[in-house]
């Protein structure tokens, strides 16, 4: 048997290491093709290695409670390169007028759950923060069908909360608007709090509760990890642990694809102009979404309904050095930037403090994200401009006066899905209708169930499964 994995990234790379143990387990053959556009694999996960940093223009690390990230590290034999977040930066601000206003404290993803300390917030008026408690007596929200996040949190803790807390907090994930995301592709889980609670806040007490358990039992580590070298490195490694099982082929794209008797005819263009043609009996497609969907296309599966926006972003590393720097950010994370300040910047992320492990200790560094759906003007800055910006912001909102020594811009253009109003249901169609007339193939990765890495992890070995299972059974 033969199977083609379409796309290099994280997604594609699990699913074809899992197509390798698969065959292995059960002792079946299984030729396995993967193709990759461009000259390298990884997709989203990108670490630069210069100047005594190990810095990411991508993401820069992943949420240890979803178990997928770690255990694939683990597989990979990298337990010991696992680094977690430095639990002192735990402090994260939110801009308001210009300036750095404390999150409030004792909240459960930006909900209130100690209510006394809410009110402590400089974050938010007294009438915004009277709102957004409003939500304990408030009757239960009436919702059958998905709705998107920001009416949901608007109608529950109104809008103060959601433009500076909400929004910036839980659609700063997608680089998505709350008011068009969906709910329930996005943080269900806020739902299901409110239906088991009737309010989000009494439901939040709870969940900070259960938190603060598990936490304990966990000696206090941050919910956040990444690898000592740079995320890259896992890249570097699986690419290494199947390289003599899998036929890699970097600098290839898949252009078109075609049923055939026995199974699908892959046509790919190379980057020197060479064209090919392929037969596979499975496929698993990890492409971004806007590249699936020509190919699904073809095979009569997909339909305009299934529309996955991708919003635009990019990330500028800035590195000063300390003697600099007159401010002090190693108590803190960095901050976030609700749409309305009308900045470039959206966040910004203290490396040196968050992950110190990956800078000289005479460095001061930042990462700065500039653009979101709906805000990407700034995008279209050269970079120059863009670090010139960037840096000027940073100067009126964190107050350093210095000049980067070193920085480093990445452009990543149309790369954060953003999960619409009914998304799960076309979703849910769209795997129907690859069900009935696709056998052996499935979709998998960052524009389907979930963005973060550990989703795409799991995605990756899910359809590994099933393309598997439907060759084999
Ligand atoms: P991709 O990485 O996009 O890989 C798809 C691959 O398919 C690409 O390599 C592409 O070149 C290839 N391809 C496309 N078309 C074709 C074709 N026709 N033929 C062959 N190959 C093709 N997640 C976290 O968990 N934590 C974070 O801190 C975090 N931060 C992020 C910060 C940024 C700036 C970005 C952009 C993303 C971040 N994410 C984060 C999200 C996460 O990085 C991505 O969702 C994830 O890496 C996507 O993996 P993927 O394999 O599904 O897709």
């Amino acid at each position: 048997m033969k199977v083609a994995v379409i796309g290099g990234g994280i997604t594609g790379l699990t699913a074809a290491r899992h197509l390798i143990e698969k065959s292995r387990s059960e002792d079946v053959p299984c030729d396995i093709v993967l193709y990759e556009k461009d000259s390298r694999l990884g997709g989203k996960i990108r670490t630069y290695r210069e100047q005594g940093l190990v810095v990411e223009g991508g993401p820069d690390s992943m949420l240890a409670r979803k178990p997928a990230g770690v255990q694939l590290l683990r597989d990979l034999g990298m337990e010991t390169d696992i680094v977690y977040m430095n639990p002192e930066a735990s402090q994260t601000f939110i801009v308001r007028n210009g300036k750095l206003h404390p999150m409030p404290q004792g909240t459960f993803v930006g909900i209130p759950a100690e209510v006394e300390k809410f009110l402590t917030s400089s974050l938010l008026s007294g009438t915004g923060k009277l709102r957004a408690l409003a939500d304990v007596w408030l009757p239960a929200s009436p919702i059958q069908q998905d709705v998107s996040l920001g009416a949901f949190l608007r109608s529950r803790l109104g809008d103060e909360w959601v433009d500076y807390l909400g929004e910036p907090l839980l659609a700063g994930i997608y680089a998505g608007r709350i008011d068009q995301l969906s709910l329930f592709a996005t943080w269900r889980q806020l739902y299901d709090l409110a239906v088991q609670s009737r309010s989000l806040i009494i439901g939040a007490m709870a969940s900070r509760k259960r938190q603060q358990t598990n936490r304990s039992g966990l000696s206090g580590r941050s919910a956040f990890v990444t690898v000592r070298t740079g995320l890259e490195s896992v890249i570097e490694r699986l690419r290494d642990d199947i390289a003599q099982a899998v036929s890699i082929r970097l600098g290839t794209q898949v252009v078109a694809m075609r049923r055939t008797e026995n199974g699908y005819e892959v046509r790919s263009t190379g980057d020197n102009g060479s064209s090919a043609s392929e037969t596979f009996d499975g496929v698993v497609l990890t492409t971004p979404v806007a590249a699936a969907k020509p190919l699904l296309r073809q095979l009569d599966i997909v339909s305009d309904e299934f529309d996955v926006p991708y919003a635009s972003t990019a990330t500028i590393i800035l590195a000063y050095r300390k003697q600099d720097v007159a401010v002090d950010l190693s108590h803190a994370s960095g901050f976030l930037v609700p749409r309305s300040e009308g900045m470039a910047m959206t966040a910004s992320t203290w490396m040196s403090s968050k992950w110190p492990h990956t800078t000289p200790s005479n460095m001061v560094v930042l990462r700065c994200y500039v653009g979101r759906a709906g805000q990407e003007e700034y995008l279209q800055l050269d970079d120059e401009a863009m670090v010139k910006q960037v840096s000027r912001e940073v100067e009126s909102i964190v107050g350093i006066q210095a000049e980067p020594v070193w920085h480093k811009v990445t452009r990543w253009s149309h790369a954060m899905p953003n999960y619409l109003v009914g998304h799960g249901d076309h979703l849910q169609r769209l795997h129907a209708a690859i069900q009935s007339q696709a056998p052996a193939l499935a979709v998998a990765g960052a524009g389907y169930e979930g963005l973060g890495l550990p989703d795409c992890i799991v995605q990756g070995q899910r359809a590994a499964d099933e393309v598997f299972t439907a060759l084999f059974r």
